[in-house]
């Protein structure tokens, strides 16, 4: 069943992958208060009236799966939204698109012959899905920010991958999107973060912005994109989310 987070008082922990995407979230936040814990700053504060915390995940999966379940265990988040950026592994979708997750998938999880590749042992899952309401306001959040965009930007719903591995490799990619043909982005986080949350029952929606292509250019393209529209993006976005909360109530 998914929930819906319009029925609900809630507690919105957001997760950004980068400094840059966090910053302008913590300045516009009302009555923020820091706490430092395992490594990491968590900022509770009221964000556009959506009572939040904030927080920079780290890299990688168990960074990610840490920073969740502080979230949830220690800071009593009810939804948790991430934002990052994340490398194209479509021909369709370009540098500069918006990926919202229905499902994610850890590509470097192989437990085989045990259980089948890619499978989260004893979860029976493969592909983790996101929470459908959560995913759908977020998916129209970035939609009402892209308007304001230059035309050709694309938003796209389906799967993303994480692992522990920054991919800068054409051939790398195109054998993973063999393997996970549905593959839309490939990331570090998302799919650590989904897991928590499954375990926890906590309602999730993962966003990344495309800065690269996933090849032998993605680290130099990676750095330019973060600095340039990574950050900006994030901001608008979740501005429109926090606002589309708060119209429903
Ligand atoms: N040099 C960077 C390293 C960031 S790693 C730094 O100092 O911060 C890249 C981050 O962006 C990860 O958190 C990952 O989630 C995402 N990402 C972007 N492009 C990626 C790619 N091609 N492969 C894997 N992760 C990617």
């Amino acid at each position: 069943m998914t929930s819906t987070i319009s029925d609900k008082k809630i507690r919105l922990g957001i997760i950004s992958a980068l400094a840059e995407e966090q910053e302008g979230l913590i300045d516009a936040m009302q009555d923020a208060v820091t706490v430092t814990h395992g490594m990491r700053e968590y900022t509770t504060g009221t964000l556009w009236h959506v009572d939040t915390v904030a927080v920079l995940s780290r890299i990688g999966k168990v960074a990610g799966a840490m920073t969740a379940a502080t979230l949830v265990e220690k800071f009593g988040v009810t939804h948790i939204v991430f934002t990052g950026v994340a490398g194209s592994a479509d021909r369709a979708v370009r540098v500069g698109d918006v990926v919202v997750a229905e499902s994610l998938v850890q590509h470097d999880m192989d437990a085989s012959p045990l259980f089948p590749r890619f499978e989260v042992p004893l979860t029976g899952l493969t592909r983790l899905p996101s929470d459908l309401a959560l995913s759908t306001q977020l998916a129209g959040a970035a939609g009402r920010f892209l308007e304001n965009e230059p035309d050709g930007i694309k938003l796209h719903r389906g799967t993303i991958g994480s692992g522990d591995q920054f991919i800068n490799d054409s051939v790398r990619i195109a054998t993973l999107k063999e393997r996970l043909p549905d593959l839309l982005a490939v990331e570090m986080e998302g799919a650590a973060v989904a897991q928590v949350c499954f375990e926890l029952n906590i309602p999730f929606a993962v966003i990344r912005t495309i800065s690269d292509n996933a090849n032998e250019e993605a680290a130099t393209d990676f750095m330019h994109f973060v600095k340039t529209v990574a950050s900006r993006y994030a901001f608008g976005i979740l501005h429109e989310f926090c606002k589309g909360y708060v119209s429903t109530h």
